[in-house]
């Protein structure tokens, strides 16, 4: 495993590095992420300062609530991250990475709003230190 992860939107204009040491894959099943990705939002969380991201001019950023915004690629509709304000993380959509991540679901996060129609997904133990 090199140190770090790239992840790319799907018409690759967004490209994105982060430390192998960031956080997840954690699945968040919120009405907003439902909403937004039309499913759980299965995702890995940085510092924003420890992302490098590029073609930065192709995302739209949307205020998503009071406290996070949520950008997606204004060519491919990709749903790229969310941008939780006051901790300056960003939280990177998991389907994104390019190649083997070498992980499972930490954890399940809102999971009395998960819809009915799917169970949740099984949490996988592994060794990706906590951010
Ligand atoms: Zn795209
Ligand atoms: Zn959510």
């Amino acid at each position: 495993m090199t140190d770090r992860l790239t992840a790319t939107c799907q018409c690759g204009a967004v490209r994105l590095s982060l430390p192998a040491t960031a956080a997840g894959v954690l699945a968040c099943h919120c009405s907003d992420c439902q909403k937004l990705h039309g499913n759980f939002n299965a995702f890995l969380a940085a510092p924003k300062a420890e992302i490098v991201l590029e073609g930065a001019e192709a995302l739209v950023w949307y205020q998503s609530s009071a406290e996070a915004r949520r950008a997606f690629c204004g060519t491919c509709g990709a749903r790229v991250l969310k941008e939780v304000t006051p901790a300056g993380r960003w939280l990177v959509s998991a389907g994104l990475i390019d190649g083997p991540t070498g992980r499972g679901i930490l954890r399940n996060l809102w999971e009395q709003s998960k819809p009915d129609w799917y169970d949740l997904p099984r949490v996988t133990p592994h060794d990706t230190p906590p951010a």
